[in-house]
């Protein structure tokens, strides 16, 4: 028996959803590595994608965590919420940063699906973790920001129309503090390909759509600009919080999906003439791995609880994040082992999904950097860095 699921009419309507996207519609995106255009629009469409933005501007206004639930049911359904996951956690960022100008105009057509708010642009080659070292910058040219430097990882760019960047505006040797003098832009992508912007896919594990950027002399309008110039690290805090919180809301589906087709095939599957399930070293991991996940699903409610009521979040949204991703890689680890051989074929999906929920102990921040966070921040020991 799970906890009891907040917004259980939003998870009854989006697993109606997700079953005209069953398994062999993820698979043959798996393969052409291609993106699921029909699901997002699907999504969109039914205003799922919207709930966090206000309702005058066009979205259903609900607090972050029905934007849990929602998700967390794509990946339960064995989908992937990757593909479009940007368009919520980015919404911390310009919801509570962004001036009533930017919201006035940009919200709507986001609620509408007519704009899509896919990108965070944050990691870089050279600093990886240490968001503090960014190298791209933008420098004030009248009217405009001139952007310089590159990316890496940023996701799902080519299907995307905005960005949320965050560049440097003071170098960070002349910042009072390491996390001054970053700024954040929003990039409009269509104006920005071909002028100064080149985007350069990368291939990986799992089908992401991930990519690299190079900006080159990109121009972006100061009025693009998100929250005051040099406080852009605040501003992408907020999203960073709600991408962990909702990050982790997509490990508990995972994880959920991985347990009960394991609890499944268990009983289904006859070895020595009775179901492998029936023995204690089959069942044992399985109870396990479920008990880990309803443990992790209180800490992603709790973290979302407490985002939504404005008070700080951040230890919770981490610890939710580690809890949920170990959760879902212990299911999914399990998951193949009860498969056994046919855990490895493609056409059982659990091969795909055992990639895909592999990211979330790098992504969107490794499972090193939270237990430094927790050590240092929580627990009062001295830094390492
Ligand atoms: C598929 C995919 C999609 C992504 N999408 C996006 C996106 O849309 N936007 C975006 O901005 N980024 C994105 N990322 C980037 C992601 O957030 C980073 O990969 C992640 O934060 C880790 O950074 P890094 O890869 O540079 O690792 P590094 O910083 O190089 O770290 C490598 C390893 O060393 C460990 N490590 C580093 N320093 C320490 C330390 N002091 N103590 C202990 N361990 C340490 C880390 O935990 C990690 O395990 C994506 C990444 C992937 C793989």
């Amino acid at each position: 028996m799970a906890i009891d699921k907040t917004y259980p009419e939003i998870r009854d309507a989006v697993a109606r959803l997700c079953a005209r996207f069953p398994g062999e519609y993820w698979r043959k995106l798996d393969h052409d590595r291609s993106y699921p255009t029909e699901f997002v629009h699907a999504l969109t469409e039914a205003g799922y994608l919207s709930v966090l933005i206000p309702e005058e501007y066009g979205g259903s206004g609900l607090p972050l965590s029905s934007a849990c639930a929602v998700l967390e049911e794509i990946q339960h359904s064995g989908g992937n919420g990757g593909a479009c996951h940007a368009q919520m956690y980015t919404m911390g960022t310009l919801l509570r940063h962004g001036s009533d100008e930017q919201k006035k105009h940009y919200l709507p057509q986001i609620a509408s699906g007519a704009l899509r708010l896919q990108a965070f642009g944050v990691t870089e080659p050279t600093s990886g973790t240490d968001t503090s070292r960014i190298r791209t910058t933008a420098v004030r040219d009248g009217d405009d920001y001139v952007v310089n430097g590159q990316k890496v990882w940023i996701s799902r760019t080519e299907h995307s129309d905005l960005m949320i960047l965050l560049v440097r505006t003071t170098p960070r040797e002349e910042s009072v503090k390491h996390t001054d003098g970053m700024s954040v832009l929003l990039v409009d992508m269509r104006e920005a390909l071909g002028n100064g912007l080149t985007i350069k896919p990368i291939d990986t594990l799992m089908n992401h759509a991930t990519t690299e950027l190079f900006f080159d002399d990109l121009r972006v309008p100061v009025k693009n600009l998100i929250g005051a110039e040099g406080a852009g690290f605040k501003c992408i805090l907020d999203g960073m919080n709600a991408e962990r919180i909702l990050i982790a809301a997509e490990c508990i589906g995972d994880a959920r999906w991985f347990t009960e087709k394991s609890a499944q095939y268990a009983c289904e599957r006859e070895v020595f003439g009775r179901p492998i399930g029936q023995n204690q070293g089959i069942q044992f991991p399985i109870a396990r791995a479920h008990i880990q996940t309803e443990a992790a699903a209180l800490m992603v409610q709790q973290a979302a609880d407490l985002y939504d009521a404005g008070k700080p979040a951040g230890a919770e949204a981490n610890m939710a994040k580690l809890l949920a991703s170990e959760a879902s890689w212990a299911a999914a680890d399990q998951c193949i082992q009860t498969h056994g051989g046919y855990g490895f074929a493609v056409e059982y999906d659990v091969e795909r999904k055992f990639r895909e929920t592999r990211l979330y102990q790098v992504a969107p921040v490794s499972t090193n950097l939270i237990l430094s966070f927790i050590a240092t921040r929580e627990l009062g020991m001295p830094r390492s860095f």
